[in-house]
């Protein structure tokens, strides 16, 4: 590690007061670590002008870079640019550019006055070239070190640390390899398991070097591994992850790792439908919504998805889906809801859930229990679970784990 060091500020009283959660530091804090950069020191100061030069004049002192997010909008208590200002000893300057740059972002709608604000920057200070909203960046250098400003918006912000700020830093630093990462995404199997089945892996990797392996629990999305290596070319880190998420794969196998590129298991499914050229039709009780929502989230879901029946009363099942009189938490029930939810539909492929959300049981049915069906190439297969979960969980999960056996059916096709 190099002994470049690099501190993070975020402003912001709705922070102090705990309106919003600080997760810009913490995402800053983490792309600081993964490129190998030491960072002691993170502070939240409120929107006050002396407090905020205090902070910024401490951090010069004892780190060679700043990052100060916030503070960087139209309105009068948007300090951060007067205060860099200040701290630099210089005066502001309206930046043609950037105005230039925000009148184009309003297209002709009459920009308030207020915005021009955000034009203005230090003298010997320069805006980033990264602006995804019309709050611009800054990269002002004091003496031998270095002020960035970034947005508080976190995806404005994200950008202009990724593309601008960490290869500036890096630079700076001395640092000259590239670090990165990819992220399998699994559903089915324990943090445990997961541990277990890859144990040997991890202590090849550790004897061996390459890459570093990392589990991530998160929660209803499943589990996460991540693989982190570092190399001195952008080809030759891709290398070594393209190698490892096969490793990983063959170890853990298709049925659990439903992503190498930390896609959802909708985009997944969606993308499985699209390519086979099948649409998707859906039949939904206790999820009521939920899994036609998740599908619906993807940019594109059209392609494949025809629409999803929520059949919550057990009368819309017996008139819609054509279920049979009967229990509606049952297997019969479920694959007359699958079948019900293609012909309906006039789908290639469906999915059916029905279920026990609870709090109370139903018709002598326990909290929990969940049949689920899937139907590919007119052929239905179904499952049934006891979740010992809360109602939303109970929910989430019947609506990844329908999805991952739909995927798993799919890619079973010849
Ligand atoms: P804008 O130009 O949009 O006003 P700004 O630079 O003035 O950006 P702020 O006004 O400080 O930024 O914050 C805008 C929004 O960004 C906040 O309402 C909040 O939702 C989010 N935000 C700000 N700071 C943080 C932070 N440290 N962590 C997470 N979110 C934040
Ligand atoms: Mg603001």
């Amino acid at each position: 590690m190099s002994k470049f060091t690099c501190e993070v500020v975020a402003v912001g009283t709705e922070l102090l007061l705990g309106q919003i959660v600080d997760t810009n530091s913490s995402w800053i804090g983490e792309q600081l670590a993964i490129a190998g950069i030491n960072s002691h020191f993170q502070t939240k100061v409120g929107d006050n002008p002396d407090r905020i030069e205090a902070v910024l004049n401490q951090a010069l002192e004892r780190s060679d870079a700043v990052i100060v997010c916030g503070g960087l909008g139209p309105t009068q208590d948007d300090l951060t640019r007067d205060i860099i200002a200040r701290v630099m000893g210089v005066e502001l300057d309206l930046n043609d550019e950037l105005v230039a740059k925000i009148e184009a972002i309003f297209g002709g709608r009459k920009m308030p006055m207020n915005n021009l604000r955000q034009a203005e920057v230090p003298v010997g200070a320069e805006p980033l070239p990264v602006m995804p909203g019309t709050a611009p960046g800054l990269k002002a250098p004091v003496g031998d070190k270095v002020i960035y400003a970034v947005p508080g918006v976190p995806w404005e912000m994200k950008q202009m640390v990724d593309q601008c700020i960490m290869p500036d830093i890096k630079a700076r630093a001395g640092i000259t390899s590239v670090i990165r990462s990819k992220t399998l995404r699994t559903w089915g199997e324990s943090e445990s398991g997961l541990a277990e089945r890859l144990g040997d892996e991890v202590d090849r990797l550790d004897r061996d070097g390459g890459a570093t392996l990392a589990f991530l629990a998160s929660g209803v999305e499943g589990l996460k591994v991540r693989i982190t290596a570092k190399a001195e070319t952008e080809k030759a880190v891709e290398e070594i992850l393209t190698e490892e998420a096969q490793r990983v794969r063959a170890i853990l196998g298709d049925a659990l790792i439903f992503s190498d590129n930390d896609e959802s298991m909708e985009q997944v499914v969606l993308a499985l439908c699209a390519e086979r050229g099948l649409t998707l039709g859906i039949a939904e009780s206790l999820t009521g919504g939920l899994i036609g929502s998740r599908l619906t989230n993807v940019p594109g879901a059209s392609a494949a998805f025809k629409g999803s029946i929520v059949s919550y009363a057990s009368q819309v099942k017996f008139d819609v889906l054509g279920v049979p009189e009967g229990p509606v938490v049952s297997e019969e029930a479920v694959i007359a809801m699958a079948e019900g939810a293609a012909r309906v539909l006039d789908a290639d492929v469906s999915v059916a859930v029905t279920g026990v959300a609870g709090p109370d049981p139903q018709d002598g049915v326990e909290v929990g229990r969940v049949w689920m069906a899937t139907m590919v190439g007119g052929v239905v297969e179904t499952n049934t679970v006891k979740w010992p979960f809360d109602r939303d969980r109970i929910r989430q999960f019947t609506t990844i784990t329908v999805l991952n056996a739909l995927r798993q059916r799919l890619l079973a096709l010849p």
